[in-house]
């Protein structure tokens, strides 16, 4: 399950004064449906008290501000809000087979070249349809000495030529340790690229701040930051700032979206999506299938409506625009086109 971000970064705060700004909106996130609901003009009855007990709501009002109140469903509304349907028990608990390929706590290899770091188990949102929802984040190492097996993992494979920092959302990671540990990967020669997958700049867009853009225009490393919209609603003016933050840092921006039953499973909604990502130089790069995991079933869209989705988008976006329609399969080494 993912944790919240709280207070735990106390020891660091007092340097962190004028990023401060990101932290605080974290604490003022909406924590239940009922407060969603009331926030937004709509009956209570649509928020499910029991499902937000193993995966509590977390939304902060940055997010909040863009869904259109008294429409239960709002495409925004509905990523965050626990509905009835997530009682369903079908579906896992480790939709992708993650377990299995850890190379040390936390550090996890499925495909050659790149390992992919749980640094935190804090996100900026708590996604109902989420993959990782009921991952075992306690796990996983935190902060320097933890990270040092890592490190060691890494400078010991010289195959490892790409890193990427995940979580959790790993931009809910304070700067300053994420300064430190992108010196310590620099210091390794055979890593050549760094990747951030992170859904910070849709969601808290004053996330992208002095103190982030400064390290990551300093490193040597290639930076690719892959974000998560799944639909144009998300992307609003303050959104594109922290695109133009990224950009003016020297970061290649991607977008990955997953394909959500009643949210963006049409070609209006994923081509709206893709022009407006595409305007701004963001790619486009990998529309998800659902993976099938235990309370996110009630999103799934079955593999012949998403190829013709993306049938329809062809017909109307330049090549570059046009998502690669992937499933995670367990076991594969490498997403699996459709
Ligand atoms: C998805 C994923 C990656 C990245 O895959 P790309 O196809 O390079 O985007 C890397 N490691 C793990 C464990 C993943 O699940
Ligand atoms: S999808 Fe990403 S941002 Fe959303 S809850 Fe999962 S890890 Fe966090």
């Amino acid at each position: 399950m993912a944790t919240i971000l709280t207070a735990n970064n106390a020891s660091v705060e007092g340097t962190l004064k004028r990023s401060s700004c990101w932290q605080t909106a974290l604490k003022r996130s909406v924590r239940s449906g009922r407060e969603l609901c009331r926030l937004l003009d709509l009956s209570s009855d649509v928020a499910c008290p029991t499902a937000e007990a193993d995966f509590p709501v977390f939304a902060p009002h940055e997010f909040i501000s863009r869904m259109k109140p008294g429409d239960p469903r709002d495409p925004l509304l509905m990523q965050v809000l626990a509905s009835h349907q997530e009682l369903d028990s079908s579906g896992r608990l480790d939709p992708v087979g993650e377990h299995g390929c850890e190379r040390s706590p936390g550090c996890l290899q499925k495909y050659p070249r790149r390992v992919l770091l749980i640094t935190t188990g804090a996100c900026a949102i708590h996604c109902r349809y989420c993959f990782r929802r009921h991952y075992p984040y306690q796990s996983a190492p935190r902060g320097e000495i933890g990270w040092s097996t890592w490190l060691t993992n890494i400078r010991n494979d010289p195959s490892i030529d790409e890193v990427i920092l995940s979580g959790g959302d790993p931009l809910s990671v304070v700067d300053q340790r994420l300064k430190w540990l992108v010196a310590e990967l620099e210091n390794i020669p055979h890593v050549q690229r760094l990747r951030l997958h992170t859904r910070f700049p849709i969601v808290i867009p004053q996330r992208v701040c002095p103190e982030l853009l400064d390290w990551m225009s300093q490193t040597r490393l290639a930076v690719y930051v892959v974000l998560h919209a799944n639909h144009a609603q998300e992307v609003d003016a303050s959104v594109l700032e922290a695109f133009a933050g990224l950009k003016s840092a020297g970061a290649m921006l991607l977008n990955q979206a997953v394909l959500l039953r009643g949210i963006n499973d049409s070609v209006d909604a994923q081509l709206e999506l893709c022009l407006r990502l595409a305007n701004q130089q963001v790619m486009p790069y990998y529309l998800h299938q659902l993976d099938p995991v235990q309370g996110g079933m009630h999103f799934e869209v079955s593999d012949q409506r998403a190829a013709e989705i993306v049938a329809g988008l062809r017909q109307q976006l330049p090549g570059y625009a046009v998502p690669q329609l992937v499933r995670e399969l367990p076991g594969e080494l490498s997403k699996t086109p459709l």
